[in-house]
């Protein structure tokens, strides 16, 4: 069996993290706050737990953690839509999402550490929600009868909130189809709670098990700010890397919390000493609800080159993506008049790679409010209104 090396600060410490659904359980709010935020919470629904919490600096109103987890009036603002990716058109079977030939998507879990305020599948947690999987078996089925797909994403919500028997059995079943070579995991548990790692041994031996020299294991985590890297999280990670999992790290830019480039920059390089390279930089989603967190193209592009000048060329691998209906499309330039897009991946084969060339838009926020250059239209253009723009 294999025998997790433990940092002796950690070594007894099991640790109870509560979950909390209801905000007037949050005594450090006034109840005038909570009173404002009672219905925002109901509409949207609110989670978060105790280690969390304990992150919070209360006497700040803009503290980036807060901000994170506690709702904001502005919430309630009309903008964006639930499904601004149009998700729902590439779910292919009970909680399989398929847009890009070799990868899959398997939306196992319904449930985060925490709900993230500007969360991009808030429908999730919703009632009525049926877009996570009901019947594993029959995800596994259309993976297994899927030749063309070498790589599968499990993700939701947070992947780590499943019990470990459960995700033992999932990542199992998927490790018995000979064409997945690549296992990834989403989750924000690093940084949300990350005593559901130090807590079970078990959890890290059986990620050890499957993640094999020819089929590596990783896991996306997701950490917003530096204040998230606490010494439970770098042990939490210590530990999975241990065990010969990848850790690569994806995140939005979000107004408020990693809207800055110090922020970004102080973010990356703690990663990276963590051993976690910084991969993904998502231009927020205009998902209902995110007034209060969008921060426009333009602004964002300056502000993440500003970040990478100062970091090493580990750093300067980051790429600034928007995943749009028609595919993931990287953020490649901006000058006086134009922003310069490419397709990073495609959801139209043909589309890979293609470039886009738009007239510069200082307000916006998603592709489909930027005008193509001529010869640059794009036919997926237009697919949701233009609620989300900011004036
Ligand atoms: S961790 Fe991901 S799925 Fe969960 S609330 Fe945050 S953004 Fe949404």
């Amino acid at each position: 069996m294999y025998n997790i090396q433990k940092n002796t600060f950690f070594q007894n410490s099991r640790k109870h993290v509560r979950y909390i659904s209801d905000i007037d359980k949050i005594k450090q709010l006034s109840p005038d706050e909570r009173d404002t935020l009672r219905e925002i919470a109901i509409k949207y629904p609110f989670r978060v737990n105790s280690y969390y919490l304990n992150l919070i600096n209360w006497d700040d109103p803009n503290d980036p953690i807060r901000r994170l987890v506690i709702p904001h009036r502005d919430e309630l603002l009309e903008w964006g839509s639930l499904d601004c990716s149009n998700e729902k058109r590439n779910t292919v079977n009970s909680g399989v999402q398929h847009k890009y030939g070799s990868t899959v998507l398997f939306l196992v879990s319904e449930s985060c550490a925490s709900f993230c305020r500007y969360c991009f599948r808030k429908r999730l947690f919703l009632k009525g929600n049926k877009e996570t999987t009901i019947n594993i078996e029959e995800g596994l089925k259309y993976i297994r009868n899927h030749p063309e797909v070498d790589n599968v994403l499990l993700t939701g919500g947070d992947t780590l909130m499943l019990k470990t028997e459960k995700l033992d059995y999932i990542i199992g079943q998927i490790r018995r189809i000979k064409h997945i070579k690549v296992i990834r995991i989403g989750s924000k548990i690093p940084a949300y709670n990350p005593y559901r790692i130090l807590n079970d041994d078990s959890l890290v031996e059986m990620l050890k098990k499957y993640s094999e020299p020819s089929r590596r294991i990783y896991l996306m985590c997701h950490f917003d700010h530096p204040k998230e890297i606490t010494p439970q999280s770098r042990e939490a990670i210590r530990r999975i890397i241990d065990a010969g999992i990848i850790c690569l790290n994806q995140n939005p830019i979000i107004r408020g919390i990693s809207d800055s480039p110090a922020v970004m920059k102080k973010l990356w390089k703690e990663l990276t000493y963590m051993g976690v390279a910084q991969y993904y930089v998502f231009q927020n989603r205009p998902t209902i609800g995110n007034t209060p967190y969008a921060v426009p193209i333009v602004e964002a592009y300056r502000k993440i080159e500003k970040a990478k000048a100062e970091c090493s060329g580990l750093a300067k691998r980051i790429k600034y993506v928007m995943s749009h209906s028609s595919g993931k499309i990287e953020i490649v330039g901006v000058d006086s008049k134009h922003i310069y897009l490419k397709y990073h991946q495609a959801a139209k084969h043909q589309d890979n790679q293609r470039l886009i060339i738009c007239y510069r838009d200082n307000n916006a926020v998603w592709l489909d409010q930027l005008k193509p250059v001529k010869g640059f239209e794009n036919r997926y253009y237009s697919e949701i209104n233009d609620s989300f723009r900011i004036n």
